[in-house]
């Protein structure tokens, strides 16, 4: 036989080992073979009795084996109980799904046969290690233990993290749970397990994390989402077990999941089947998770830059059932991570933090880190002494112009932009007689917004849930207030396409009240079309399906755009009416990026305006 052809087929041979050996050992966690078989009723008896540790059970729920407290094994033929696992559940038995399609008797067959091969790949791979010092990364199996994390003392203390003090106090929480579990639990306080750590990437929520545990003086243990999801079924769920088992010697301790998306995302709900890898990883997570006591003596926090996407099984109650999230900083928040950071840099006399801060936003914690650092290295390559403010205005622009931050950092220019945008909203919104009032409006960037507008709701609209016509009628105006400042200050031709979200609020507002709402006079008190968010359909409008005719569509069309028109023409006039206010609150933007409720209350005082009807 030709050589090369016998080396490729000790190739073929030697991957179907490494993949049957693996799974092998992560079905069956010891290597014994099954022996005896118990009856389904001697089993409910064993799990009654506290008996059974650990029970695999097939993927076609027919058999399953049962691991015995004390490491014995068996079999069983499982019978349709709807109880069953409820009883596993009460009895703290850990519950295991086999993950291949195959059914146990292929594995069997496979055992017998396993160790013959065996022999001849370990020779193989002696050859070949001999032959090129070769590390076969299939190998790397079992190793999985080298990717968790561990670090006795983080060093890290709040004082290191700045400008999230919300997300601070909220975790100060956690700090005191660990140091003093006794306390919370005598008292019967519920401790909690898992905190989601919602924020951009770069904002410091693993810093975060670090902090609880160096504050606590406890252990952190740390991995990645995505070193769960490997290509082997199996794989993610025994490195989740193997995370929980060292955690869980070294107790009190923090666990920390970074990209928990990557593991925790919503599960496909049966259509075109799912990630079987990701789904059994999520499942013996949330196993963990429920196997604990309220005893304070893992918590673990979990990081994301997307909680919209995560599974609702996660988020249920003792599990991650707390969400801190973390801002991006605003300008005082930047002004106190900036010192943070040049703790231990040598700054000239002329360096004014405020100024960095206001010239710095979007920026997150991560890139002040990155900014100081760069300001650094550039003053001593210029063999400066310290680090002039000309040094950092020029790694400012360094960092600026870096490929990723392109977006998020804003000129001047696109800043003022947005401030007239926000301030567009903010007015219509203080100056409608019956709407929200504005909580809060701000130019600082968070996800896909150049800048956001809150309102809160009234308690009475909360409670009831039910809008009037006119509030509808007030909501588009207040959504198209940001366009229309646009127009105004900068002229119809120069508007931009940061208006788009908006003009899809309005738009569906209209369409719901002239087709779902009744409020349209033309159209009548009918609901027209399907309704909203079917299942499997997307949400946009356009996917609607039709149950009336062509004219009606026409009459349903012309009816919302007559009220898109009356909406733009009442946002239009109510600025034009104030653009005085417009302008100085639009500068109050620019100033100190956000502005707060009272803060507007007191503008509207100065210029004598108030709510009034408009058209
Ligand atoms: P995330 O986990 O949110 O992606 P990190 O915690 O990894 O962000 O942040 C990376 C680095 O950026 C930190 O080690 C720290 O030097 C700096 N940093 C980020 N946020 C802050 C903050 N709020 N205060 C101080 N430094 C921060
Ligand atoms: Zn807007």
């Amino acid at each position: 036989m030709n050589k090369r052809w016998r080396n490729r087929g000790l190739y073929v041979l030697l991957a179907v080992v490494v993949i049957a050996i693996a799974t092998a050992f992560l079905d069956r966690p010891d290597s014994e073979s099954t022996s005896r078989s118990l009856r389904y009723s001697e089993l409910i008896e064993e799990i009654q009795d506290n008996q059974v540790s650990r029970i695999l059970i097939s993927s076609d729920r027919s058999t399953a084996q049962v691991i015995e407290n004390d490491g014995q094994r068996a079999e069983v033929n499982l019978v349709p109980d709807k109880n069953f696992i409820k009883q596993l559940l009460d009895h703290k038995v850990d519950i295991a799904v086999q993950p291949s399609r195959q059914t146990g008797g292929w594995q069997q067959n496979l055992v017998g046969f396993i160790f013959p091969i065996l022999l001849l790949g370990g020779l193989f791979l002696l050859v070949r290690r001999a032959q090129n010092g070769g590390n076969n990364p299939a190998m790397n199996f079992g190793k999985s233990k080298a990717r968790v994390q561990m670090e006795p003392e983080t060093q890290v203390t709040f004082s290191d993290v700045a400008g999230v003090e919300g997300a601070k106090i909220e975790l100060e929480e956690v700090v005191d749970f660990l140091k003093n579990p006794d306390r919370f639990t005598s008292l019967g306080a519920k401790i909690p397990k898992g905190i989601l750590l919602a924020g951009s990437p770069g904002t410091g929520k693993t810093l975060l994390a670090k902090a609880v545990a160096g504050e606590a003086r406890v252990p952190f243990f740390s991995i990645a989402g995505s070193e769960f999801v490997e290509m082997f079924v199996g794989v993610g769920a025994s490195r989740v077990r193997d995370l929980f088992e060292q955690a869980r010697k070294s107790s009190p301790c923090i666990v920390f999941i970074d990209e928990i998306d990557a593991v925790g995302r919503q599960r496909s709900g049966g259509l075109g089947g799912g990630n079987d890898e990701r789904e059994q990883t999520l499942n013996q997570l949330l196993t963990e998770m429920d196997g604990f006591e309220n005893k304070a003596e893992i918590i673990i926090l979990a990081a994301t830059n997307r909680p919209d996407v995560l599974d609702a099984a996660l988020l249920r109650p003792g599990r991650f059932d707390r969400q801190v999230t973390v801002d991006y900083p605003d300008a005082s928040g930047r002004r106190q991570i900036i010192e943070v950071h040049a703790r231990g840099k040598t700054l000239a006399k002329d360096v004014d933090l405020d100024k960095i801060a206001r010239r710095t936003p979007g920026f997150t914690g991560a890139d002040l880190a990155n900014l100081l650092n760069e300001a650094a290295i550039l003053a001593a390559r210029n063999e400066f002494t310290e680090i002039s403010m000309d040094v950092i205005n020029e790694a400012i622009e360094r960092v600026m112009a870096g490929p990723e931050k392109k977006n998020r950092v804003m000129s001047e220019k696109h800043k003022l932009l947005v401030a007239y945008h926000e301030a567009g909203h903010a007015i219509v919104g203080a100056l409608m007689p019956d709407y929200d009032s504005v909580e809060k409006v701000s130019i600082v960037p968070r996800g896909n917004a150049g800048g956001l507008t809150f309102f809160t709701p009234s308690q009475e609209r909360m409670e009831s849930g039910l809008y009037s016509r006119s509030y509808l009628q007030n909501q588009m105006a207040v959504a198209l207030g940001g366009r229309v400042a646009e127009e105004i200050v900068y002229g119809e031709d120069e508007v931009t396409t940061g208006a788009s979200s908006d003009l899809q609020t309005v738009a569906r507002l209209a369409r719901q009240m002239v087709t779902n709402f009744g409020m349209s006079e033309r159209v009548g008190p009918i609901a027209l079309g399907r309704s909203q968010g079917g299942m499997f359909l997307g949400r946009g409008m356009g996917s609607n399906e039709r149950d009336f005719s062509e004219d009606t569509a026409e009459v349903i069309d012309e009816e919302v755009s007559k009220l898109v028109s009356l909406a733009h023409k009442r946002a239009t006039a109510i600025l034009q009416d104030n653009i005085a206010v417009l302008k100085e609150l639009a500068s109050m933007l620019i100033e100190n990026e956000t502005v707060n409720t009272q803060e507007i209350q007191e503008l509207l005082v100065r210029y004598d305006v108030r709510a009034a009807e408009y058209l």
